[in-house]
């Protein structure tokens, strides 16, 4: 399975970071090993030191496809989970700096931790209505809503297929809002979609 991951999906996130507001998706790819496997607590890896969290809606794709067209872009995932696409700030910016790709700042070990739940979409009364947010040490740092996306999840499903055959069980981290930050060892994140928490990590 493969991790695509949306930029700049939120215009008040690409603009947080300095960046212009894109007119098509930005999409890079972390690798399956991104992933942080169930019980295995999270370590703050050594070659960083500002690791940011990034909160995400993720969905799930379900059904082999290629070249999809947006009638039928819905028909391809069914559910919906909360991830966070952790960057290791300052390698990023390097990167950025020197015009290199992004994977060393963003495709690193247990840099995709992932709810065990997902949720599914009938669940949902509109998904470009969905709240999601971010709790650290008991404060919300990010707040975000499917509705501020610049691409909803139908259009990123069109967008990403015309390159690359989804497959049954690749995810799409779609982007982040603003409000992201740096954690520090002994921080806690919880996650929620709604009121209803999906994640509880503990920087270690
Ligand atoms: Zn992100």
């Amino acid at each position: 399975m493969k991790i695509f991951c949306i930029g700049r999906n939120y215009a008040k996130h690409a603009k947080e970071l300095g960046n212009t507001v894109p007119t098509e998706p930005v999409y890079f790819m972390k690798p399956d090993s991104a992933l942080l496997p169930k019980k295995q607590p999270f370590f703050y890896p050594n070659f960083t030191k500002d690791l940011h969290y990034e909160v995400e809606l993720v969905i799930k794709i379900c059904k082999l496809g290629k070249n999809i067209s947006k009638k039928f872009a819905s028909t391809y995932y069914n559910e919906i989970g909360l991830g966070i696409d952790f960057t290791a700030r300052d390698i990023q910016l390097e990167c950025k700096a020197k015009g290199l790709p992004w994977e060393k700042a963003k495709a690193f070990d247990y840099s995709a931790p992932l709810s065990r739940e997902f949720i599914q979409k009938s669940e949902f009364k509109n998904l470009d209505d969905i709240a999601f947010s971010l709790e650290k040490n008991g404060e919300i740092v990010q707040k975000g809503n499917s509705k501020d996306m610049l691409f909803n999840f139908d259009h990123l499903i069109c967008y990403l297929s015309q390159f690359m055959t989804l497959k049954i069980g690749d995810l799409i981290f779609t982007g982040t809002p603003a409000g992201v930050g740096p954690v520090k060892i002994g921080d806690q994140l919880i996650g929620y979609i709604g009121d209803r928490k999906m994640l509880d990590l503990n920087i270690k």
